[in-house]
């Protein structure tokens, strides 16, 4: 069944206040956005090209704000990589990925996809809280 759109902000606003976060429309908007409970990769640069498509208008910097707030408090994650462009993962979990090197595009690889042989000691005074691995994608050169 489609949820109408009230009852979806209604949800969200109870999603928010969960976890502390007050409900300012922007948060509203932005989880509106994201938070739909499908697994999704993406940058603040793409969310604001579709909350713009949408005819309404939002920050860059309001969406790095919003964001930013959503992973300190767990609604999202951010996907550590080498490179300009900060990806949000909106699957929590401790999984891995495929990254296409090529268009960017992040693909989820499940964690029991991939084991470990061998590990580093972990340095003093640390706990592992976590390991996820990123497979860099190149595509092959065909003659
Ligand atoms: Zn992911």
């Amino acid at each position: 069944m489609h949820k109408d759109n009230y009852s979806n902000i209604m949800d969200i606003v109870e999603k928010l206040r969960n976890v502390n976060l007050r409900p300012t429309k922007q948060r509203i908007l932005l989880a509106n956005q994201i938070l739909d409970g499908t697994n999704k990769h993406f940058t603040a640069e793409t969310i604001q090209k579709e909350v713009l498509s949408k005819g309404q208008s939002i920050s860059l910097a309001t969406i790095y704000n919003c964001l930013n707030k959503f992973v300190s408090v767990g609604l999202l994650k951010q996907i550590d990589q080498q490179g300009e462009v900060t990806i949000f993962d909106t699957n929590v979990s401790c999984h891995h990925h495929f990254l296409n090197q090529e268009t960017g595009e992040l693909i989820d690889i499940e964690p029991d996809e991939i084991g470990f042989s061998k590990l580093p000691k972990i340095p003093n005074g640390f706990e592992n809280d976590g390991i996820e691995v990123l497979i860099k994608l190149e595509s092959k050169n065909l003659v």
